[in-house]
């Protein structure tokens, strides 16, 4: 069959190949997904089930369910003290796709869109298949992963149209500060340019204040979209439930793009969505509290291996690590960990070009499997560091 062009730009990414190649082993402890493995909080489940009972399977409106968007905007308001009406949010399957609607309604094409490195690589996918640019700047961990002001406003041109922002952050677990935001929204309001913020990590965090967001901003509305999901926060990757809040203008434009492309996002679901938001607190700390321990349980296990270079894990269930001091790059180290250990995680290229010396590991087990994982992580350095 003869492919369209747009068919041939994406190619498979390396997190899924090594994700296919994990599953070739029985015994394998697969760090490499970003779904955490505890089972939906029951009355989440419940809600579900009574929507379905009570005749909710048809499709909603394209905005999604009334109550649900009310639930977010009251909640956006208690939180970040900041107003958005029903209209202006829209109910879209997974963040994915409120990402991929944002950029759809935003980009024209040979339009730029600057990702912050290292990414999540469905962004420059995204980005692409919108027909635009990405334009990448590269963080590092000396600056802790925050990129530099001066490369953000160097990589600013006049086909500028987007700056996706994602904090907390895939794949470092970095939270970016407040002021961080402010230098970007300050750059981003005089050059007319978007923000895309993607904050579908946000209460996974190990710490006692709140990240900042980015719509906590005065007069952001018309310059950002507000991008989350029920995915991470409720342990609902599957059930498809994100948003995004914005203007009325994009999303109207988003809506209309939905009403071409799936119409809604799943109805039960969506009320499973509206008993979680509705009790956000009760839930997200539930998810939280379980990632916190396998936080605590990784990080002991880690920081026993002196050739590995972490940092603290603040946020999100991920780790970002420099594997240089074994001798080995990033996927190298991947592959063999896997061929020879039976452990799973992803290589740092997967997230961007200069990021050849790490690996990406997704502490999303339970802490039984978490220690024997890094156990054997740790016998692989040893056995591979005494052969060289
Ligand atoms: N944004 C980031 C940064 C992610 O890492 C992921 C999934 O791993 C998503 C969005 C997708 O979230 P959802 O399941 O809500 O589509």
């Amino acid at each position: 069959m003869q492919l369209s062009k747009l068919a041939k730009i994406i190619e498979p990414t390396i997190a899924r190949k090594l994700f296919m190649l994990a599953r070739e082993y029985d015994d394998v402890i697969n760090f490499t997904i970003g779904d955490p493995d505890i089972p939906t909080p029951t009355g989440i489940v419940d809600a579900a089930y009574e929507a379905i009972k009570n005749g909710r399977t048809h499709y909603s409106a394209n905005l999604g369910i009334d109550q649900l968007r009310r639930a977010i905007a009251e909640n956006i308001k208690k939180e970040h003290d900041c107003s958005y009406s029903d209209d202006e949010i829209i109910i879209t399957i997974g963040a994915m796709e409120a990402l991929y609607l944002s950029l759809m309604a935003t980009v024209d094409s040979g339009d730029e869109v600057i990702i912050f490195a290292p990414y999540w690589k469905n962004y420059e996918n995204m980005v692409r298949l919108c027909g635009g640019k990405a334009v990448i700047v590269k963080s590092c961990q000396k600056y802790g992963f925050i990129p530099q002001i001066k490369d953000v406003e160097n990589a600013i041109t006049d086909k500028t149209r987007v700056i996706i922002i994602n904090s907390p952050n895939n794949p470092t677990g970095v939270i970016y500060e407040k002021s961080f935001l402010f230098r970007i929204i300050e750059l981003a309001k005089e050059k007319s340019i978007i923000i895309i913020s993607d904050e579908v990590y946000r209460s996974i965090i190990f710490t006692d204040e709140a990240p900042s967001s980015i719509i906590e901003f005065p007069d952001i509305k018309k310059n950002a979209i507000l991008i989350n999901s029920m995915s991470k926060a409720f342990a609902m990757t599957g059930w498809r439930v994100g948003y995004a809040a914005g203007d009325k203008e994009v999303i109207k434009a988003m809506m209309v793009f939905q009403q071409n492309m799936a119409n809604c996002a799943p109805t039960p679901s969506q009320y499973a969505a509206f008993e979680a938001v509705s009790h956000l607190k009760k839930y997200s700390n539930e998810v939280c509290t379980v990632f916190r321990k396998r936080r605590d349980v990784f990080m002991e296990e880690i920081n026993k291996i002196s050739k590995l270079s972490i940092q603290k894990c603040n946020a999100t269930f991920y780790s970002f690590i420099d594997v240089s001091e074994t001798g080995m790059d990033g996927e190298r180290f991947a592959y063999e960990l896997l061929e020879k250990e039976h452990v799973a995680v992803i290589p740092g290229i997967a997230f961007g070009k200069g990021y050849e010396n790490y690996v990406r590991i997704a502490f999303t087990l339970d802490e039984e499997k978490i220690r024997i994982g890094i156990n054997r992580l740790a016998e692989f350095i040893d056995k591979e560091c005494e052969t060289r």
